[in-house]
């Protein structure tokens, strides 16, 4: 079975950077599920991922725009240490969750003070040239429940 509109497709990956640095990795997790076809994946993973099938293997590099868009340098700001959430105590590197007026934010601690933080709320992989290497472990066809909601159900999907 091909991968195509309506199929939902779990597949492992290994992200590096340029750099062949490891990002993230599925390999001895559960492999990703997603709905092909319903805009759930960055599109030019999804694109490579058209007509392949399963136990198919392959490699796509995308650009940092295809991947989470170039670092925006105004995206870092000192915030007060009491509104970072999520630890106790901080150290650069670390993630943090805060509150701002457009809802919760994931943000990179770059330096801590005694009462101001700096943090980066670009996505940690912004400005990355992403290289996957994909398996595709399984593809079948979509329930109508799956395509009604517009994302795949099951291990590695929505659990509602
Ligand atoms: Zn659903």
């Amino acid at each position: 079975m091909k991968i195509e509109d309506k199929k939902v497709v779990q597949f492992h990956y290994t992200l590096k950077d340029a750099d062949q640095n490891l990002l993230e990795s599925t390999e001895g997790d559960t492999p990703v599920a997603y709905l092909h076809g319903y805009q759930n994946m960055m599109a030019s993973l999804e694109d490579a991922l058209s007509g392949k099938a399963a136990g198919d293997k392959f490699s796509v590099t995308l650009t940092p725009e295809e991947g989470y868009g170039e670092r925006n340098e105004e995206a870092t700001q000192r915030v007060p240490i009491k509104h970072l959430q999520g630890a106790k105590k901080w150290k650069p590197g670390m993630v943090a969750t805060v509150q701002t007026e457009q809802g919760q934010r994931q943000v990179t601690v770059v330096k801590v003070g005694k009462f101001m933080v700096t943090v980066d709320s670009n996505h940690p992989f912004a400005g990355k040239t992403l290289n996957f290497d994909i398996e595709v472990v399984d593809v079948r066809d979509a329930s109508d429940e799956e395509v009604a909601h517009g994302h795949a159900h099951g291990v590695g999907g929505h659990q509602h």
